[in-house]
């Protein structure tokens, strides 16, 4: 009668044989450990591996680089149409989902690049300034035209709002005149 259960050399636990991997060249065809002792094992192994493995692969890299980034060039420039149809296609039948995860991106993320961009406003103030400054001066009939536009197209909406923040000075004013002359009793 065959063997059906086994004691795992590793977590030491006698086992079902279908829990053990099969192996020829082991006497009972399969392995030591346990396969979940063989997962473990494994993941041990490429852990420590893991630099080794590394070094390797960036090693063959360096070794082969120009021929690889040819290779690569090359095969771009031979399936353009190829990549761009099938790019599109991709983008055609996942937009919505696309769109979905971009959304959820930028929602989980609004605040980092709030952050991100108030931090490099700070850090380029000046730079800012003054390509802004160039801009304007590059483009100034263009803006004044828009400017212009704007204004016509919005004139009632802006007098209105300009009247109100007139009225709201002069309140202003008004109220710190009259505090002006309490303090002054
Ligand atoms: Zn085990």
């Amino acid at each position: 009668m065959p063997e059906t259960t086994k004691k795992c050399g590793r977590c030491k636990d006698t086992k079902d044989a279908s829990e053990f991997y099969h192996h020829k060249s082991r006497k009972d065809g399969l392995t030591g450990y346990c396969k979940v002792c063989h997962g473990k094992a494994c993941m041990k192994w490429q852990g420590r591996n893991r630099d080794q493995l590394r070094a390797a692969n960036r090693k063959y890299y360096h070794a082969h680089r120009e021929e690889m980034i040819k290779r690569q060039a090359a095969y771009r420039d031979t399936h353009q149409e190829e990549r761009a149809k099938s790019r599109a296609k991709y983008y055609l039948v996942h937009r919505e989902e696309l769109a979905k995860k971009a959304a959820e991106y930028y929602r989980t993320h609004r605040d980092y690049y709030s952050r991100y961009q108030a931090k490099y406003r700070a850090e380029h103030r000046e730079e800012i300034a003054k390509y802004r400054a160039k801009y304007h001066k590059d483009h100034h009939e263009e803006l004044l035209k828009k400017d212009r536009a704007y204004y016509y197209a919005h004139r009632e909406a802006i007098l209105t709002k300009a009247d109100a923040k007139r009225r709201a000075a002069g309140m202003k004013q008004y109220k710190n005149a009259k505090k002006g002359t309490r303090h002054a009793r």
